[in-house]
């Protein structure tokens, strides 16, 4: 089955009782025991709305089997220590999302978990390899400057060593990455982003072939990031119009990458799309479409950052990314601002650096709002 008919049908539970088309809110945390094996309980992550949702994202990822988590978070650490322990090594990019960053530098230490962050570079994933090694935990592309890393490189390094490789595949979405057929293990998504869409439910999800997906479960039932029945039914909902939303986003992002790569305040444009892009050539590879997450550097001689995001009318100055409605935030204040300034500068990220999270709005409205913001009309 295609994408959309995935998105729209799969894993709907089918009510013998009322027959309605879609899966009933299931509410109980109750389940009668006798005569049957796997009883529902929301924490063993297998309750019927948990269930339902999971069928349609293992089809969309390509994946045998998952679970579905109170945030993106929850998934990552769950899945990182689903697989690593005491004495065992992660390597990561340097480049992942912060809350990932975070858990290690905070955490690995007192769980004696050693690590190691690489450059987006397949090649410095291998090198920072050692022995101890137990999983790899890449993003592509990357937050906030759209770095691209050869996926399917990093998943021959994991294989020939006997490393599990983690993908972090939130920006890019299933529409547009299926990272399980390049070879990668687990694939782990904040579904409060693109999966939820409409900026109003925190979940995430982890998905993999069955046997990771199994080791996942497990830890899970431990660490207990379960998710409710309600946000269960809305996230399947969202799910519905994943396809084309994402594929809507894309396209206007596209065309925004471009026109802000022309603009004469614009000092350069991040977006793999764009053929002057340094990801560009293996995101054409193994991504069907180049996402509608990008960011910009003003030229802050022409316009103060601060000014711009006053201006802009239609577009929102926000955290987070993925709803339906356009958002913009400049990293420097939001998702780095632990990082001293100096090391934001090392890694890229200028205080006049903004990163853009393209909606579904006609994109005119969307580039009459980031022209009159920039030009002052
Ligand atoms: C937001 C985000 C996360 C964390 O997800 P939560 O749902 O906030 O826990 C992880 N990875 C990426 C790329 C994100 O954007």
């Amino acid at each position: 089955m295609h994408k959309e008919t995935i998105c729209v049908q799969s894993g709907t539970y089918h009510d013998a009782v009322t027959r309605g088309v879609n899966t009933p809110i299931f509410t109980s945390s109750a389940y009668e025991y006798l005569d049957r094996e796997d009883v529902p309980y929301p924490r063993y992550f297998n309750t019927p709305n948990q269930g339902a949702v999971i069928h349609k994202l293992c089809e969309l990822e390509g994946a045998e089997g998952g679970v579905l988590f109170s945030s993106g978070m929850a998934a990552m650490s769950t899945t990182i220590l689903a697989f690593a322990g005491a004495g065992d090594h992660v390597v990561m990019l340097d480049a992942l999302y912060g809350g990932t960053h975070a858990f290690a530098t905070d955490m690995f230490g007192r769980l004696g978990i050693g690590y190691s962050f690489a450059y987006t570079s397949a090649d410095a994933v291998a090198s920072a390899v050692t022995p101890a090694t137990k999983v790899i935990v890449i993003e592509s592309p990357t937050n906030p400057l759209l770095g691209v890393i050869d996926i399917q490189r990093v998943a021959r390094i994991g294989k020939e060593r006997g490393i599990v490789t983690v993908i972090d595949n939130t920006f890019a979405t299933p529409v547009n990455q299926r990272p399980i057929a390049l070879g990668i293990n687990v694939v782990v998504h904040s579904g409060t982003k693109y999966l939820g869409g409409h900026s109003d439910l925190c979940c995430g999800v982890a998905v993999s072939s069955g046997l990771h997906a199994e080791r996942i479960r497990h830890a899970a039932r431990h660490l207990g990031g379960s998710l409710n029945a309600s946000t269960c039914y809305l996230l399947e909902r969202s799910l519905k119009t994943l396809a084309i939303r994402v594929e809507r986003q894309t396209q206007n992002a596209a065309r925004i990458a471009v026109y802000l790569a022309g603009h004469e305040a614009i000092r350069n444009v991040n977006y793999p799309g764009l053929p002057q892009s340094g990801g560009h050539e293996i995101a054409r590879i193994q991504m069907t479409g180049f996402g509608a997450m990008l960011s910009f550097e003003l030229d802050d001689k022409r316009i103060a950052p601060a000014l711009f995001l006053r201006r802009l009318k239609l577009i929102r100055p926000a955290v987070s990314l993925g709803g339906v409605e356009t958002t913009i935030c400049a990293p420097a204040e939001t998702s780095h601002v632990k990082i001293s300034r100096e090391e934001r500068h090392r890694i890229g990220i200028t205080d006049a650096l903004l990163r853009l999270s393209v909606g579904i709005e006609n994109v005119d409205d969307l580039l009459a709002d980031l022209s009159q913001a920039m030009d002052g009309k």
